[in-house]
């Protein structure tokens, strides 16, 4: 556990007493503060008075006392309005963080002896993450890996010369750590997402912009020039030394990934690469934009070409992204349960050619429009779900569809069509749709997906392949 350093003998509010706010908690005790901390749950308070976190009903409190709020990141900053909290530590003039942000002051009072890379965007944020922290792992080299991917990042061991802290940031995250200034900042790409809580586009992207906003010569920014919003932030630094990631186009500084190949370049002279061909663990474009700003964050923190190849094809993927839950012959049975946009449906869509197509739940603005150029490869399509009548009338012309209802009589169906269609395939669950009309998260989802295809005759699952 890290403790808040710069707090000794200060009083600090926290509200929102998940994870994030139980460490912060825990964190601030150990640097010598007094914690008032309180949630609107009330079982969320019995949980976090059982783990020893002083409760306060700050309803009641002298907000004057406060040096901070602690925020816990899912609770409204600005849209769709301040949260009761935010609005009274505005009234009294106390800053408004969260835990990434007493983490980053902890880290910048230890005289930059661990190395910080963060990760962010609004797709591939996990899987960056999970990459470039087992590549370095794998070398050998000692990484902390947290953040929204899952430990909180007090949680994660002090800092220690040389080591490696590996940080995804969401946007909610950024917003709530203006001390932030990472060795190695990344941001993967933009897309319309979260607009509920920042308001506009220019607000999610002023968001994620923060992540580049401290940070000096001495450090690095890797940003995707795949899209008009990342690249005007790109054009717009001044501070850091700045590196392109593309999987479309060359770029002259930084790293492309053309048919597979992985090409670096400064100046515009190609100075290194690999093939990312034949790699289970990054299939498709999208995976490809993540290697190359793995690639680049590796090579920053010293490691060789031949270090990251190996992480590159040692790197298990993550589960419920594209993740082959098993097989039966020629057909692959795919897990894109985290696939809650059509964006993110896109790269799936995007990385199989024959497709017996899962879809649906609780859809987002805009629906599947966007998918349009993928519908030639779908086989046919099988809804299930809250957006299920929607789907259809989008998809309806292109390809066959199938209304199911539920995940595991799509599972079936997909399965028995794909068979007696026989040749290679791919049943694909990739909803493009959140899975709240259904299932408590995505996490769930995935897993009720695996255990329908588990319950198949003939099919061959991952996991047991693999003992
Ligand atoms: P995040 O943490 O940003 O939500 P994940 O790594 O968990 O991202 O991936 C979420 C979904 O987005 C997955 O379904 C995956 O297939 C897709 N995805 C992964 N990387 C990218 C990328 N670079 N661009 C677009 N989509 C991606």
């Amino acid at each position: 556990m890290i403790p808040a350093t710069g707090y000794t003998g200060k009083t600090v509010a926290v509200f929102g007493l998940g994870a994030s706010g139980l460490a912060s908690s825990a964190s601030l005790l150990a640097g010598g503060a007094t914690v008032k901390a309180w949630d609107d749950a009330e079982v969320t308070r019995a949980k976090a008075a059982e783990a020893g976190v002083p409760l306060c009903d700050l309803t009641q409190e002298d907000w004057s006392e406060f040096a901070a709020l602690v925020l816990a990141p899912g609770v409204p900053l600005t849209h769709p309005e301040p949260h009761w909290t935010v609005k009274q530590a505005g009234a009294a003039n106390v800053p408004v963080i969260g835990d990434t942000e007493l983490f980053v002051q902890s880290l910048n009072a230890g005289a930059g002896e661990a190395h910080l890379i963060g990760i962010t965007g609004t797709n591939g944020k996990s899987t960056t993450t999970a990459l470039i922290g087992h590549i370095l792992k794998s070398a050998g080299r000692d990484t902390q890996v947290g953040g929204n991917i899952g430990t909180a990042v007090l949680e994660l061991a002090e800092a220690a010369p040389g080591r490696h802290y590996v940080v995804e940031f969401s946007s909610y995250q950024l917003d709530l750590t203006p001390s932030l200034k990472p060795d190695t900042g990344i941001l993967l790409n933009l897309t319309p997402d979260h607009l509920d809580r920042h308001g506009d586009m220019a607000g999610y992207a002023a968001a994620k912009a923060k992540m580049f906003a401290l940070q000096d010569a001495h450090d690095l920014a890797v940003v995707g020039d795949d899209d008009a919003y990342c690249a005007e932030i790109a054009r717009n630094l001044t501070g850091p030394e700045r590196q392109l990631i593309s999987v479309e186009h060359e770029v002259s500084d930084g790293v492309c990934v053309a048919e597979g190949a992985l090409s670096q370049r400064r100046e515009g002279r190609e100075v290194a690469g690999c093939s990312l061909l034949g790699i289970d663990g990054l299939r498709g474009r999208h995976n490809w934009q993540n290697a190359a700003a793995a690639w680049v964050a590796c090579r920053r923190a010293g490691l060789s070409e031949d270090e990251i190849l190996a992480g590159f094809k040692s790197f298990p993927g993550l589960i419920h992204r594209m993740e082959q839950v098993a097989r039966s012959g020629d057909i692959l049975f795919i897990n894109d349960s985290k696939a809650t946009n059509a964006d993110a449906a896109a790269r799936a869509l995007d990385s199989f050619q024959t497709i017996y197509w899962i879809a649906g739940g609780l859809a987002k603005s805009g629906g599947i429009e966007e998918l349009k150029s993928f519908f030639p490869r779908i086989v046919c399509a099988y809804l299930i779900g809250d957006a299920a009548d929607d789907f259809a009338k989008t998809l309806s012309g292109h390809t066959a569809i199938k209304q199911c209802g539920t995940l595991e009589r799509a599972v079936t169906e997909a399965f028995e069509d794909a068979s007696a269609d026989g040749g290679p395939a791919v049943v694909l669950f990739s909803p493009a749709c959140a899975s709240f009309d259904q299932y408590r998260n995505f996490e769930i989802r995935g897993e009720a997906f695996r255990s329908a295809v588990a319950a198949l005759d003939g099919v061959s699952l991952k996991s047991e392949e693999a003992a």
